[in-house]
């Protein structure tokens, strides 16, 4: 039991509040099928991921830049001969992912409704601004939190400011998310609680093949079994 020790707990939002990535799985493999004249399908996946890692520090996370992306993907492997037709529908692709459905994750909707009354629940994602404001709206779970922090990236200091400015202390912190790299390694490194909860699919760049080894994680199989935790 840590709920002694515990004051605050953020939530990640996309995979771990509601589905995300295979809606950009599925916006993937409809742009590499749109690009097949070019090159196979695993070919434009490397390209595109490529172009991601190298607009990362430029665009940051989110759809916009993603669809970007998408756009400077065509237009390498097309050796710029790609028509305005192709790019327009490339445009289609990245708008219909920013109108998808937000389909909350099993156990979720519970979890926040029992906590709520005993703890500071936040949400802390990265990705566009405007696009998780939506999500968050369309989720009904907007009421359940103290506050909600879009972040530009999820290091150890970006926690560090989203604590200062919750003026709460890292070991009064947890942190529950499905993704290693960012909800869990950073949040262990400045003192903090972090719970893991797995997806069943996670984006290449978030991938972290080692296990996590520390006092203060936990790993969890479902989001529902933070309850018996706190
Ligand atoms: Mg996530």
């Amino acid at each position: 039991m840590i709920s002694n020790e515990i004051h605050s707990i953020a939530f990640d939002a996309d995979d771990t509040l509601w589905v995300n990535e295979p809606y950009f799985q599925e916006t993937e493999r409809l742009f590499c099928e749109l690009l097949q004249d070019y090159l196979p399908p695993d070919m434009i996946s490397k390209e595109l991921f490529k172009t991601e890692m190298e607009n990362l520090n430029l665009y940051g996370y989110g759809i916009k830049g993603f669809m970007l992306c998408m756009i400077e993907t065509l237009s390498r492997v097309s050796g710029g001969r790609a028509s305005l037709t192709l790019v327009d529908k490339v445009m289609e692709l990245g708008k219909a992912l920013l109108q998808k459905p937000v389909e909350l994750l099993d156990g979720v909707k519970e979890v926040l409704d029992s906590l709520k009354g005993n703890f500071r629940l936040i949400v802390a994602t990265k990705g566009d601004l405007l696009d998780q404001e939506r999500k968050l709206k369309k989720s009904g779970l907007l009421d359940c939190f103290h506050h909600i922090e879009i972040m530009s990236d999820k290091g150890a200091s970006d926690y560090r400011k989203l604590l200062k400015h919750l003026d709460c202390k890292p070991e009064h912190f947890l942190m529950i998310g499905n993704s290693v790299k960012s909800d869990i390694i950073p949040v262990l490194e400045i003192g903090g609680f972090a719970a893991h909860v797995p997806y069943h699919t996670t984006w290449a760049h978030e991938e972290v093949k080692s296990g996590v080894g520390h006092p203060r994680f936990i790993q969890l199989t479902t989001i529902s079994e933070i309850k018996q935790l706190l």
